[in-house]
This record gives structure tokens, C-alpha cells and sequence, in this order.
């Protein structure tokens, strides 16, 4: 096979205690699935997850035990941070039943929902799609990805998040409006799952702006910590 240019190298993200990468197929985000930061965002109640994408090439991924380096993306002076546990797919599938939903996922990680809050404002004031908020370059910042067999159940824990030493956002898991299993089931009916599929599954309360600069250091209770530096 011949191409007219090199094709795009994979992207792919570590995986803890494994020398194999994950290749990474598509990002899936869920917004306002935590009660606090969807009131603080200005919505309340359990209204469907809302679901929205990310370039699979605006995934920052860090090595374990390594610090991620973000350029500060273009057209925005309001970026922030949404520390987010993020699903890895292991087993595709469609039509997933919730009670099923646990043997299709490889692993959790650590992950940075970073978004143009400006950007995200104005489009949502138009009533438009988000991706010039949510699909900056490097605006995926992923952690190392543990595989589920070496995890407790992860329905419960703590989920924070901290700039420069002091904590923005701390969240309990068990907070979140749609469960994992949940989100799995409705991802799946709208789209075929495939292995190397991710998934952000929202943010607790406490977003707010970052600057060049800073240090974000973000955790999940049983995961490996996330660490990156804005530039
Ligand atoms: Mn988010």
C-alpha cells in the first residue's frame, strides 16, 4: 500500500506493569456527571449524559511516574482544568447491557478534561457543537492506565485535583449522576465500541482557570496520580 503522505503514528497510552501499549481508537467525554458541577455549570436533574468527542490526537499521554507537558492552547484566556477518571475499553460491543458493561473495560487512568471555558460559553450560547471548547491540541492529558484486574472496585474513592500544592476539585466517585456501567450502556447503543476507546466521565465541582506555568497534579483514589506542567 502506497500513501500520498506518511500516515498519522498511533496513538497509544502506557499501561502500569505492562511493557504493551494501549492503542487508542476514539475519546469519548460525558459532561455535568457530577450533581455539584453540573449545578455550578447550571443544570440540574438526571437528564441524559450529555456525550461529546475529542481528537484522538489531542491526547497528551504521561509516562508513569513521568510529568506531562501542555502548551497552552490558542484562542482562549479562560482555560481550565476537570480532573476526570477515564474508562479504557478493552472489549468492543454494541447494544451493551449494563450488567455487562464491567468485562468490556481493560482499565482506568487518570485524565484532563481541559477545555476552552470561553470558547465552550459562546457556543453554547448559540446553542452549537463544543469541539473549538473541548478539542484543543494536547487537551486530553491522559495518566497511566491500570488494568482493571489490579483494581478494587472503582465505583467509590476519592477523585481531586490540585495547582501548584492546593486543591481545587475533590469529588467522591460514588457522586457521579451516571455510573460507568451506565455510561457504557448508553455510549454503546449510539456507537460500536471498539478496544482502544476511551472515556471521560465527568468532573467533580471546583473547575476554574489555569495558567503557564502551573503545576496540576490529579488523582483517583487506587490509580496512578497524573502530574502536568503548563508551558
Ligand atoms: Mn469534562
Amino acid at each position: 500500500m502506497k500513501y500520498l503522505f506518511s500516515p498519522p503514528p498511533v496513538t497509544s497510552a502506557a499501561i502500569v506493569g505492562m511493557a504493551e501499549r494501549f492503542p487508542v481508537h476514539r475519546i469519548y467525554c460525558v459532561g455535568s456527571n457530577y450533581r455539584a458541577h453540573a449545578e455550578e455549570m447550571g443544570n440540574t436533574g438526571r437528564d441524559p449524559p450529555v456525550i461529546f468527542m475529542k481528537p484522538v490526537d489531542a491526547l497528551l499521554p504521561v509516562e508513569v511516574g513521568a510529568m506531562g507537558r501542555l502548551p497552552y492552547p490558542s484562542l482562549t484566556r479562560n482555560l481550565h482544568h476537570e480532573v476526570e477518571l477515564v474508562v479504557a475499553i478493552g472489549e468492543g460491543g454494541a447494544d451493551i447491557p449494563v450488567s455487562a458493561a464491567q468485562q468490556h473495560v481493560f482499565g482506568y487512568a487518570v485524565g484532563l478534561d481541559m477545555t476552552r471555558r470561553d470558547r465552550q460559553s459562546e457556543m453554547k450560547k448559540r446553542a452549537g457543537p463544543w469541539c473549538i471548547g473541548k478539542g484543543c491540541e494536547h487537551g486530553a492529558p491522559l495518566g497511566p492506565i491500570t488494568p482493571r484486574t489490579q483494581v478494587a472496585q472503582l465505583d467509590e474513592g476519592v477523585i481531586a485535583l490540585s495547582i501548584n500544592g492546593s486543591e481545587r476539585q475533590r469529588g467522591m466517585l460514588a457522586q457521579m449522576i451516571w455510573s460507568v456501567p451506565e455510561i457504557i450502556a448508553h455510549l454503546s447503543a449510539a456507537w460500536r465500541l471498539m478496544p482502544g476507546d476511551l472515556v471521560y466521565t465527568g468532573t467533580p465541582a471546583g473547575v476554574g482557570p489555569v495558567e503557564r506555568g502551573d503545576l496540576i497534579e490529579a488523582s483517583v483514589s487506587g490509580l496512578e496520580p497524573l502530574c502536568v506542567r503548563l508551558e
